[in-house]
């Protein structure tokens, strides 16, 4: 423990990046208030991963993040790696799961990550380090003579610095609703407009209802205007307003700016990336042999679910009443088509309800470097996904909340010399 600053830091959202900032805040010896509207902190932490808490990912290439100023992303990400993540965690009792670079809790049990946490925070809270307000809703902040006051229904709380953890819109439920965009326009900040991301997308195409349900392995190349935007590969599950499943979850951020913008969103779907047109045409035509009595989707058995072959058969123009005999070649060919490119039109995101982040948020042009502090309010700090940055599925949107969260808690105490023992750490 370092010697007190006794310097006192307001923490305004008890979620991943709140948490980490005030733990970190108290243990450099600031006197902490964690403020947090729900009953308990970690709220949404608790839902992340189906509830297994992918907390970070081994691989932290920065093509997983994106933002409109990516070299600070680099700077904070390094500042505060991954292995820092996992050293805090380690530290904490927890024992890592590594499935193939995705990193969990040995327990499979998201609540083991918010438990470690809530635990600091009472030993902390032991020490008089922290201060913990729950159940309290932060209803302004304003900064006067240098002192921040912070504004709830019963008390206002004052402290030198404020750090905002207040999370983005996505997830309502859980508490994040966007109070902190309101609370940094206030105090000065712009705010590039938040949309969902990490998200479903609705489709206009009739045949999404009979679709619905079926899962799928594929190619997911979104198009923007006719031009090839991006491509992520995985399982694609099929919804009754379109489609959904992580490789849709992936482009959904380009999507939700794209379609903000007014641009034209097409998805299609390669459906079998391991033949090309020709190959799957000629499959087809061999399949012929001995699928010549058969009809409709038992032609296609054992390589599509059957609700798949079933919309595949009509969009090539292929009757189902048809047998397998009366095909012709160029039928075989418009299925193939068909197969590799399953084109859908997109006309929007599904809501925050269903996002799991946002993008856009407070520029991190307007920061003072990994800091984490504004270069427009001495003394205010910011953390997490609040900040125009949104990861990857992955556990990179955690990563970026413990990186940032580490960041703020540090400076917002008074304390720079992590430097030292982060790079030392990362060598
Ligand atoms: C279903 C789901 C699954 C996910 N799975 C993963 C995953 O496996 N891996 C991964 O990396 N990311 C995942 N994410 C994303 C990740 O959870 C978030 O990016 C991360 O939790 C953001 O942390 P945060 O601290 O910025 O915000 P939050 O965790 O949203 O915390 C913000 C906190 O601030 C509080 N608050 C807001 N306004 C006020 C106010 N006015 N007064 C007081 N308190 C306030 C809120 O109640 C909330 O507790 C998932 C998200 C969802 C929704």
């Amino acid at each position: 423990m370092k010697k007190r600053s006794l310097k006192r830091v307001i923490v305004i959202g008890g979620g991943a990046s709140g948490l980490m900032a005030a733990i970190t805040a108290a243990r450099e010896g600031a006197k902490v208030i964690l403020i947090e509207k729900n009953r308990q902190a970690g709220k949404k932490l608790l839902a992340t991963g189906n509830g297994k808490c992918n907390f970070t990912n081994r691989d932290q290439h920065l093509s997983h993040y994106r933002s409109d100023h990516m070299e600070l992303v680099e700077e904070v990400l390094k500042a505060f790696s991954m292995e820092s993540a996992v050293a805090f965690f380690e530290d904490l009792g927890i024992l890592v799961k590594d499935r193939c670079g995705y990193l969990y809790p040995n327990s499979g049990q998201a609540s083991s990550i918010v438990n470690v946490l809530r635990l600091e925070v009472h030993r902390l809270s032991g020490a008089h380090l922290i201060k913990e307000a729950y159940n309290t809703e932060v209803l302004a902040v304003d900064r006067q003579d240098g002192v921040f006051k912070v504004r709830t229904e019963g008390w206002t709380y004052e402290g030198e610095a404020v750090i905002l953890a207040c999370g983005s819109e996505a997830a309502p439920k859980t508490g994040s609703t966007g109070d902190g965009y309101r609370f940094a326009e206030n105090l000065g900040h712009h705010v590039i407009p938040p949309l969902p991301a990490l998200t479903g997308l609705y489709a206009y195409e009739n045949d999404r209802g009979t679709l619905a349900g079926v899962r799928m392995d594929a190619m997911v190349t979104l198009r923007i205007n006719g031009k090839i935007c991006t491509t992520e590969e995985g399982e694609v599950q099929f919804a009754s307003y379109g489609l959904s499943g992580i490789p849709v979850f992936q482009v959904s951020r380009y999507v939700s700016r794209a379609l903000k913008a007014g641009s034209r969103c097409e998805i299609d779907l390669d459906l079998c990336t391991a033949y090309s047109v020709q190959e799957l045409t000629q499959l087809l035509i061999k399949k012929g042999q001995y699928t010549r009595e058969r009809r409709g989707t038992d032609i296609m058995l054992g390589i599509f679910p059957e609700k798949l072959s079933q919309v595949l058969l009509s969009r090539a123009g292929i009757s189902e009443r048809k047998s397998r005999r009366e095909w012709t070649d160029e039928d075989c060919r418009q299925l193939a088509g068909q197969i590799k490119k399953f084109s859908f039109h997109i006309f929007g995101c599904r809501g925050y309800e269903q996002a799991q982040v946002c993008t856009g948020g407070v520029p991190l042009t307007e920061l003072k470097g990994v800091s984490m502090e504004s270069a427009v309010v001495p003394g205010l700090y910011f953390a997490g996904e609040l900040l125009d940055v949104d990861g990857a599925c992955g556990g990179y949107n955690l990563q970026w909340a413990w990186s940032s969260g580490f960041l703020a808690g540090t400076h917002a105490a008074g304390n720079e010399s992590y430097l030292f023992s982060s790079l030392a750490h990362n060598l």
